[in-house]
């Protein structure tokens, strides 16, 4: 991080070390005025979970975000997917074709927790604080140099800041915050199942060749199979050298804590005749062989009013969480960093702050909760469950590509310039 030669005109909190709270970090370095700080509430900052799939959009946003993104991207040791491949899993047409997409703009397969250290990497140690758990935020009244916000943590200390961002994930304390005056329309409003679950394991190459079959690894290519009732797929990270199994399917009665135990018996009774294949097969033996598996509901947002309140705001999972079919979360936390940063960097007193908010709100909410409901319905579609597709091929390709088209096809630039251009109409009105 560059020295800070003005003194910073404002003070922000970011709560949440997660890949959105992180990559915020890396937007507002740049500008001067900016004092920030990011509290993760977990012992040290950290990423769970298997791969993250950066997919173009993704990756733009980044590059718009951190001028040396190539090099952060190479040393995370991503793979690109130079295509991906859909087939049909089971059934009359298993092992066709559904589609095969050799972009001219991979996807890159990264491992979390490399993504993590990497984006890490150019903060500066003293705006890190692990074990820091935000208990409540409360709008102070009397307004003094100290900043309008006072920040409580679980461990009985307070903070005071210009202005909050929750980047802390699906159950965020900061989201509710955000939507209090929505008391009456709360459980509208909460992270809800989204009817499928899914599992993962990572695995050596070696295993998943003799697992799978080695043909399936011969291109760095994601592969997906369309299955009745569920979907089954892999790709490749860590240089080539690790692969991430997947299955998710359809559930019928998601269970309340999220999380349920894998065994073979599960497997038989939810794949069926899916596992007439030997390929699936060999993917359940893959599960099956960690500590413990579980397979996990996907939860998702089903609807926000609004991401900004005053000088507080979401982003992130906080703000729009949604299921993996589309693979796109973490690109909208990395887009509504991107804007964000842009947006805050833009407001030159702590004032304007409220009015960036809202600018970035306005903007974002109804292209993310658009991705929400788009994968949504392309789970339904991956998992063999589409009212016309069914298990046909031609009908699959005809209904999955271009689903993406509107998550893709942004144009960062106008999205950008729209969002100053928001933000400015809205500073007028207030005037
Ligand atoms: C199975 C699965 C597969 C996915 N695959 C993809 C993919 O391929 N591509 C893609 O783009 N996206 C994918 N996603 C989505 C993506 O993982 C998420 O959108 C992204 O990681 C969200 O990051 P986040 O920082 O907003 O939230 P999180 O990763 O949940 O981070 C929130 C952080 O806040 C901390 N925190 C929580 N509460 C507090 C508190 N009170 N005080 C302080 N800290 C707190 C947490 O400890 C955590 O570190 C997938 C998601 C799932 C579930």
């Amino acid at each position: 991080m560059p020295e800070k030669t003005h003194t910073p005109k404002f003070k922000l909190a970011i709560i949440g070390g997660g890949l959105a709270g992180v990559t915020l970090g890396n937007a507002l370095i740049r500008h001067e005025h900016i004092e920030f700080h990011i509290y993760e509430s977990a012992l040290e900052f950290s990423e769970r979970g298997a791969a993250v799939g950066l997919a173009i959009n993704a990756q733009r946003a980044l590059h718009r975000i951190l001028p040396q993104a190539d090099v952060t991207l190479e040393r995370t040791g991503g793979v690109p997917m130079n295509s991906t491949r859909i087939m049909v899993g089971t059934g009359q047409s298993i092992g066709h074709l559904v589609f095969d997409l050799a972009g001219t703009d991979p996807g890159i397969v990264i491992h979390r927790a490399s993504l993590l250290r990497e984006l890490l990497a150019p903060l500066p140690k003293e705006v890190l604080h692990a074990n820091k758990k935000l208990a409540s935020i409360n709008e102070r009244e009397n307004i003094d140099a100290r900043g309008s916000i006072e920040v409580n943590f679980t461990d009985g200390t307070t903070t005071y800041f210009d202005a909050v961002v929750g980047a802390d994930g699906i159950f965020s304390t900061v989201r509710d915050y955000v939507l209090r005056e929505f008391e009456d329309k709360k459980g509208e409003y909460r992270a809800s199942p989204a009817g499928f679950w899914d599992c993962r394991h990572l695995v050596s190459l070696e295993k998943a060749k003799a697992a799978l079959g080695e043909q399936y690894f011969e291109l760095d290519r994601q592969y997906g199979w369309v299955n009745d009732g569920a979907f089954i797929m892999h790709d490749v990270l860590e240089n080539g050298t690790i692969v991430q199994c997947v299955i998710c399917a359809v559930e019928k009665d998601p269970p309340k804590d999220r999380k349920r135990p894998l065994s073979r018996e599960f497997f038989e009774e939810t794949l069926g005749r899916s596992l007439e294949s030997a390929h699936t097969r060999g993917m359940v033996d893959l599960i099956l062989d960690q500590p413990s598996p579980h397979c996990y509901s996907e939860w998702e947002h089903k609807a926000t009013p609004t991401y900004a309140n005053g000088r507080v705001c979401i982003i992130g999972d906080a703000a729009h969480a949604t299921t993996p079919w589309q693979g796109s979360g973490a690109g909208l936390a990395i887009e509504d960093a991107m804007v964000l940063g842009t947006l805050l960097g833009a407001a030159t007193s702590p004032a304007e702050i409220s009015a960036a908010m809202k600018a970035y709100s306005d903007l974002q909410r109804p292209r993310c909760q658009s991705v929400i409901d788009s994968s949504r319905g392309t789970g339904d579609i991956l998992c063999g469950r589409h009212h016309e597709a069914g298990l046909d091929p031609d009908k699959l390709k005809e209904a999955l590509l271009p689903r993406w088209d509107h998550i893709y096809g942004i144009d960062f630039e106008k999205h950008e310039s729209e969002a100053l251009k928001k933000f400015e109409c809205i500073k007028q009105e207030r005037q």
